[in-house]
Formats: structure tokens, sequence, C-alpha cells
């Protein structure tokens, strides 16, 4: 079943992959019960570079492991919404106008979608907003009929349709930046949404919590960048008066502690990364940015 889903998505042009397994004793890779993706990553030495649309390889591979779950290169024929979470569910319908696309949806093995939309051109965006990440150029997404580490399969809700939608220009506005100004990109003013939300404080609160709880379980090595991310977001929501800053802070400084990271430390970049953020007030409704 799972070789004839990957020549099926071969024959439409999709490159495919061999992915490893998760089953009850762990991943079918070697670090087993250790794996911490387990089922999710390509059984290939070079990865996401040999996926193929050649049927005869696909046999071969799934031949040698006829359990592998089924990894799809995106960029090419699809780009994906990965959701995992109902907070990223709310972000991706703000963004698509307070609907969900119509397009092809998978229900994943974890409770999460992925909604396909024709390609942007963009490479990968983790949390393009919280509980969403965008697989482009360079990603790949695990398709139906693979297995989850839960036990649960990963499956068609919208099947496959030869056209895709494309992101409306809110959803591509938002791939494309604005990037931190750390980032390389000092002048970025770029406002992600064209239609207004509908309840911006609501989003607001909803940012904070997230970023506060992504700060706090942020692993040794990405404490710092991850808290001035935070800030950054935070900032440009105490900017239009969504929050209030001096609450964002202290929810922060918080969080980072539990993370583990110096106080000095933290104070500092909470306060660069606020006062950048600043720079470039978030706005619910673009029809009023200032040019
Ligand atoms: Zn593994």
């Amino acid at each position: 079943m799972l070789l004839t889903a990957a020549l099926a998505y071969a024959r439409h042009g999709i490159p495919v992959l061999p992915v490893h397994t998760a089953g009850p004793d762990g991943c079918s890779c070697d670090r087993g019960e250790r794996c911490e993706h387990p089922g999710k990553h390509p059984r290939l030495r070079h990865g996401l570079t040999e996926a193929t649309t050649d049927p005869r390889l696909i046999e071969t591979w799934w031949r040698r492991w006829p359990s592998a779950n089924v990894g799809l290169r995106t960029g090419v024929v699809m780009d994906v919404a990965d959701v995992d979470s109902e907070e990223g569910w709310h972000g991706l319908c703000h963004v698509l106008g307070g609907s969900l696309p119509e397009g092809p949806a998978v229900r994943t093995g974890s409770g999460g979608w992925h909604f396909w939309f024709s390609p942007t051109g963009f490479g990968n965006r983790v949390r393009l907003l919280p509980g969403l990440d965008w697989r482009g150029s360079g990603g790949y997404v695990v398709a139906p009929p693979s297995r989850h580490a839960t036990g649960a399969d990963y499956r068609w809700v919208h099947r496959p349709t030869d056209d895709l939608p494309s992101g409306p220009p809110a959803l591509r506005e938002l791939i494309e930046g604005p990037h931190p100004p750390w980032h390389g990109n000092p002048d970025a003013r770029t406002v992600p949404f064209h239609r207004p939300i509908a309840h911006p404080e609501r989003y607001a609160q909803a940012v904070l919590t997230a970023e506060t709880d992504r700060v706090a379980r942020a692993p040794k090595g990405t404490r710092n960048d991850t808290l001035n991310r935070a800030a950054f977001a935070l900032g440009r929501l105490a900017a239009a008066a969504l929050l209030d800053p001096r609450e964002a802070a202290q929810s922060l400084e918080a969080a980072a502690q539990f993370a583990g990271l110096g106080r000095a430390e933290t104070r500092r970049t909470i306060r660069s990364g606020m006062s950048a953020g600043r720079r470039a007030p978030f706005t619910p409704d673009p029809t009023h940015r200032a040019a």
C-alpha cells in the first residue's frame, strides 16, 4: 500500500523519498527509542536530495523497506502549510481571510494538518506563525498512508486534485517577510496581513502565550535567539497597543529564567528585541498602515 501510494505520487510529478518508520520500539533508525524524530526522517544517506519520480528506484526502495513511510519533496508540485496546533489553525484562518483552504488536506498522525498549495517558490519557513510551519522549496512532508509514531496513519481529508489553490497574497507576504532586523533586513516594515484580524487583542494574547512558552522550552544553544525573536514579535504588538509592554517583558523574563538564561543577558536581549519590534509596529488592519 505504501509502495502503491509512493508510485502514484511520483506519477503526478512529486519526488518521493523513503522515510523511517516508527513502531512500538521506536524509530527504525539506529537510535530506536532514543530517536527525536521517529518515523519522520529520511532513510537515505543523502536524504532529500535523492528524492525521485523514477518508478524503478521507488520500487527498489520499498522492496528493501516495505514499511517505509512516504516522504514527498515540497516546492516542486506543491508547498505545504504544516499546522500542528489549534493556534496554528487559527493563524492560518486569519491569513486566509477567515476560512480554511479548499484544496487538498491531510490529517497527520499526531492530529495536525497539512494543507497543500501550488508552489510559492519560497523555501521552508519554520514557525511562520505559532503552530504553523511552511514547507516549500528544499523541504519535505510525510504523506498518507504513512504511519505516525502515535500509531495513527496520515490520511486524506480532501484528496489532491489537478489544480492546487495558490496561497492568497496575504499568505505569500507572510512567507516572504518581515524578517527580524538582525537577520539582514534592516528596513523590513512589511506587514504580513492584508486583511484585518478580527480579534487583534485575542490574537496578541495567543502570540504572547506561544512566544513565552517557546522561550521556556528552548533548548540550550537556541535560547537567546528564541528570546530575541519572541521579544521582537511582542515589541511589535506592544507598539500597536495590543500588549502591555511591561507585562510582556515580565512574562519573557520569567520564561527565560525558567529556560536557564542569566538575568543580565535576559534583560539585555528583551530590551533590544522589543525596541527593534517597536520600530515595526504590528498592524491588525493593514489598510490603515503607513507607507
Ligand atoms: Zn529515527
